[in-house]
């Protein structure tokens, strides 16, 4: 896997160029890791590179594919400044507390200390939490899921439209920032969860239920405040018309 790694890291060098300055906004190409099939896609960004740091993900569509739910100029500043924001911020805390050679899901579910563990809690599930939404969603998305995730769901919630309501729910009366997911726990069944700021169901000493996220939508102000003002609902609702339910299918099959 050493090779992966390193091949992975000089990629996502040059792609990170790329985003920080040389491409303008909608004008992104398709990604090089999108073009072949073997590489994993935006969720690779959860492997460390080969020197402890983490990298920005590319999308792997336009900031533009996701209109007209969710519009581009949201896109570039969500990816570019927010996201862009968490991983500086993370490897920094990383380099700090000198922490290196482990992946991003060890490192938040290591997380257990409310005080000290600030900058690598918040960036670290930054850097988590927006490297799945852009991987949950794809200008082909929507629809409902099939196969062993419809049954999941199913089996879990009753039908889809139930999980759907319980999910809307969560990730409308989350108070102030934070994320709504659907999970799998370690009983092996799915569940819907909300949790505050960047924590997720990966932080098992910090949240009150924990699993492996395999579906999140952020709802903090950012991700929709320029299309839909207040009007979180429906920017939940639009978020279903761009849901890549065949990656949160592959995301349940790897939990
Ligand atoms: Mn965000």
């Amino acid at each position: 896997m050493g090779n992966t790694k390193i091949r992975h890291f000089t990629m996502n060098k040059r792609e990170f160029l790329k985003v920080a300055g040389v491409v303008t906004a909608g004008t992104m190409i398709t990604p090089i890791i999108g073009c072949n099939s073997s590489e994993p896609k935006t969720s690779n960004a959860i492997t460390a590179n080969a020197d402890g740091t983490f990298t920005l993900p590319k999308l792997n569509y336009d900031f533009a594919a996701l209109e007209p739910n969710i519009d581009a100029r949201t896109m570039e500043i969500h990816h570019d400044k927010h996201h862009a924001g968490y991983v500086r911020k993370f490897n920094k805390a990383l380099a700090d507390a000198k922490i290196s050679g482990k992946s991003l899901t060890e490192i938040l579910a290591g997380l257990n200390d409310r005080k000290t563990s600030t900058g690598l809690r918040n960036n670290g599930g930054g850097h988590f939490n927006h490297s799945l939404y852009w991987s949950v969603m794809s200008p082909k998305g929507g629809g409902k899921p099939t196969g062993d995730l419809a049954d999941a769901i199913n089996t879990t919630f009753g039908d889809f439209m139930k999980f759907r309501v319980q999910f809307d729910k969560a990730a409308k009366t989350r108070f102030g920032s934070g994320w709504a997911w659907l999970s799998k726990g370690s009983d092996g069944k799915l569940f819907v969860s909300s949790t505050p700021n960047q924590d997720n169901p990966l932080m098992k000493n910090l949240v009150e239920k924990s699993g492996t996220p395999i579906l999140g939508i952020d709802v903090w102000e950012h991700a929709y405040y320029l299309k839909h003002q207040n009007k979180r609902g429906d920017y939940i609702a639009n978020f279903f018309n761009v849901i890549d339910w065949n990656q949160v299918g592959e995301n349940l099959k790897n939990a």
